[in-house]
């Protein structure tokens, strides 16, 4: 462990209650994307209390809080805000029983179900820590909260409002996640490390008629169930095995009853790619078979394609995810390791790609370490251990929050630390 770490981190036991409260209160008021008022609001607070200087509403309610220890790197990392449509189920008492409103106005359950109420008190406790240690440091900190990450929309946001204009210049950008893994552990991974998702909504056009006269109609459900079944064989036969990609058709919404053939049909399709090659490649696919089937069922008119929400793949530059991996390694010891590729997605890397500049982007564990162990044992990870966004996703208070702040803490000090001396 190096001395500018050390020092930093020298304030964590007494920080330990306030970034517990605040991951309690932030868990217990979850927002969803663009609406997150009160978190920001209480991030700004926090980080003005610690010395910041904080600009906020940018990209709507993201926001960011520099702080200058004289010349040197600069040093940008990232945390997101919102949280997810979800009813909570984990029967914690500090339990979400929020509501709000998705952007078509539908009332919805909220839920931080992706446990960026982790990585937010995380970083506050990070930037308290360091306004607290300036000797440990040299250079520009600057923290940056993130809205709407689930809809891919907020890094854009940010970055449309004029965030490169607004924040020093960084040499790096950093960001974690919390995952379904023993709590305590960090991974890092160079190169491809997150999937890039393509939400798109299909509408295929048929003839509507009397169900009892077929002749008279261009049947769109019959149209759809072929356009489902062919999609599959786009993974299974057009790729190479090597090659991994994901094909969901999540939505299928045709007609309203037994006897009335509909005039059309929709399908929501999500795809999961690792390259551009790839993503570009399953596209095509897609839509050559829509079309094709379209034009199999003789319709007159031609199906249409509206994006729903596309994320870019996360793929972590080399340097900065050795630099991280070597502090990693430093400062947790066998709890340092090498994570998985992972089939979720990020808009974290619009950010760096913004400015111009490399990052890197880890993984630390949330799950209870016994409950995991027991579930490898009995073979039952996949239905014992809750995954971000399901209703039950509870990450463990501790050790997750000490490892968020220490990972953000070792990661930040690999640039920033001062000359011993
Ligand atoms: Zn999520
Ligand atoms: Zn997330």
């Amino acid at each position: 462990m190096t001395r500018a770490t050390d020092t930093v981190l020298k304030g964590l036991d007494e920080i330990r209650p306030w970034v517990e409260g605040a991951y309690k209160d932030l868990h217990a008021h979850p927002e969803l994307g663009f609406q997150e008022h009160r978190t920001a609001a209480k991030v700004a607070e926090a980080l003005r209390a610690d010395g910041y200087e904080v600009t906020e509403g940018i990209g709507g309610t993201g926001l960011i809080g520099v702080r200058r220890g004289g010349d040197g790197p600069t040093v940008m990392l990232r945390a997101d805000l919102d949280a997810l449509p979800v009813a909570e189920a984990t029967g914690l008492p500090y339990a979400s029983t929020a509501t709000g409103q998705t952007a078509d106005g539908t009332a919805v359950p909220v839920m931080h179900a992706c446990g960026h109420d982790v990585h937010v008190a995380s970083m506050l406790g990070f930037a308290r820590l360091m306004a607290w240690a300036p000797e440990a440091w040299r250079g520009t900190l600057v923290v940056l909260f993130q809205p709407d990450e689930e809809n891919g929309s907020g890094a854009d946001a940010m970055v449309a409002d004029g965030l490169v204009e607004r924040s020093p210049r960084p040499d790096v950008v950093l960001a974690q996640h919390v995952l379904p893994y023993p709590a305590g552990g960090v991974g890092t991974r160079s190169g491809s490390f997150l999937s890039a998702a393509d939400s798109t909504k299909v509408t295929l056009y048929g003839r509507g008629a009397h169900g009892s006269m077929p002749q008279h109609a261009i049947d769109p459900v019959v149209m759809a169930a072929m356009v489902v079944v062919r999609l599959q064989t786009v993974v299974s036969r057009e790729l190479a095995a090597a090659t991994p990609a994901v094909l969901t058709v999540g939505s299928i919404t045709a007609g309203t009853g037994p006897n009335v053939i509909p005039d059309r049909a929709e399908l929501q399709l999500n795809v999961r790619t690792y390259d551009e090659d790839t993503r570009a490649e399953v596209r095509a696919a897609v839509e050559r078979i829509v079309r094709a089937e379209a034009t199999a069922s003789g319709a007159t008119r031609d199906p249409e394609f509206e994006t729903l929400a596309a994320f870019p793949a996360t793929v972590n530059d080399e340097a900065p995810t050795r630099t991280v991996a070597d502090a990693f390694t430093e400062h947790f010891g066998a709890r340092a390791h090498t994570i998985d590729r992972q089939s979720a997605s990020e808009d974290m890397s619009r950010i760096p790609e913004a400015f111009g500049v490399p990052f890197t982007y880890w993984g630390i564990g949330g799950t209870d370490p016994a409950a995991y162990e027991k579930a490898v044992a009995a073979g039952s990870l996949t239905s014992d251990i809750p995954v971000n966004h399901s209703p039950y996703f509870a990450p463990v208070l501790q050790p997750t929050l000490d490892t968020g702040v220490r990972a953000l803490t070792a990661a930040a000090l690999a640039w920033l630390a001062a000359p011993e001396g």
